[in-house]
């Protein structure tokens, strides 16, 4: 009989914390062994003595030495994670959950939507869809937050991921809901990027990940635009506690969002009560 402990975590040291926004932080960890994961599937992180939570790694799944995690402040164990220090011991439990089925997208026009800290996960994605970018016919990344300063990856979606259009089958779309004097992008909700998209939907995969609201009205803006609910790819987030599939916190309808998810395709959930709560 196998008597591994499924709960005990993985020891990471904190590398860094890095300031994303007023409200959002990105921890670096270093876990004590390799640790592998594929885009869109999520760990468990652990802050001894305080409790844990399920965050999606927003790091390259290529790298395994090293794992990124953007944390939103929301309650206790993110307000935790948001006081780590260089040179903390935390733990990371996982990965779980299904990735996103990157064979899925292979030849298609790959759309990406994220709003908000609901870029973390989009981020690995990307990374994922870069390292084998020859396999899709083109990539659109649309991309919102709040204002300027609520921009998570500002810089490196400004002065790195804006010059690979150059070399790479992708395009950018950049919004605030209201801007500065300074931003020099676009203004309006992230649904607004999907206006005048020339992107052939017949062919075409969204993912899309932000907060419900955001998720629902994109959602419906897609569907409108002709996408068929089966080609709509949605990061679901619910309460959680085991993460493996035990305490029932995370259900969707006959759905468990911690193995059957996190990554659901819009047909399958969407009859299911309380999607978008
Ligand atoms: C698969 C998955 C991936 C996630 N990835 C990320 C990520 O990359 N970055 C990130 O910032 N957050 C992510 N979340 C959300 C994150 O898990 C919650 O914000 C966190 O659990 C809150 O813990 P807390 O102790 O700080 O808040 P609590 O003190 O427990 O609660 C604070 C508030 O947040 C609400 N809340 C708690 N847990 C969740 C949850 N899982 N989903 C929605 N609302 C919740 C509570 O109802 C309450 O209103 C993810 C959630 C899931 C299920």
């Amino acid at each position: 009989m196998n008597h591994s402990n499924i709960y005990k975590p993985l020891k990471c040291i904190v590398e860094d914390v890095i300031e994303e926004s007023p409200t959002i932080k990105t921890v670096v960890l270093i876990p004590e062994k390799e640790f592998t994961f594929q885009a869109g599937q999520f760990i468990s992180f652990t802050v001894p003595g305080i409790g844990e939570a399920p965050f999606t790694p927003s790091s390259s799944p290529f790298v395994s030495d090293k794992l990124e995690v953007t944390v939103m402040r929301t309650g206790l164990v993110t307000d935790a994670i948001h006081k780590l220090k260089k040179g903390d011991v935390v733990g990371i439990r996982g990965p779980y959950g299904k990735p996103y089925p990157l064979d899925k997208f292979a030849k298609k026009e790959v759309l990406l939507v994220g709003g908000g800290v609901g870029l973390a996960p989009i981020r690995a994605l990307f990374y994922a869809l870069i390292g084998t970018v020859e396999q899709y016919k083109r990539i659109v990344f649309c991309c919102g937050a709040k204002t300027p300063a609520d921009y998570i990856y500002k810089n490196l979606i400004l002065n790195e991921w804006l010059k690979m259009s150059e070399k790479f089958p992708i395009s950018f779309r950049i919004t605030v809901d209201s801007k500065d004097d300074n931003w020099k992008f676009g203004e309006g909700l992230v649904t607004k990027t999907l206006d005048h998209l020339d992107v052939d939907v017949s062919n075409s995969v969204a993912i899309v990940c932000g907060p419900p609201v955001m998720m629902k009205f994109v959602t419906l803006k897609l569907l409108d635009i002709g996408y068929k609910d089966s080609a709509i790819y949605l990061s679901m987030e619910r309460k959680m506690y085991c993460a493996v599939g035990h305490c029932r916190h995370c259900l969707i309808g006959p759905y468990f969002v911690c193995k059957d998810g996190p990554v659901f395709t819009y047909d399958s959930i969407k009859n299911e009560p309380g999607v978008w709560a």
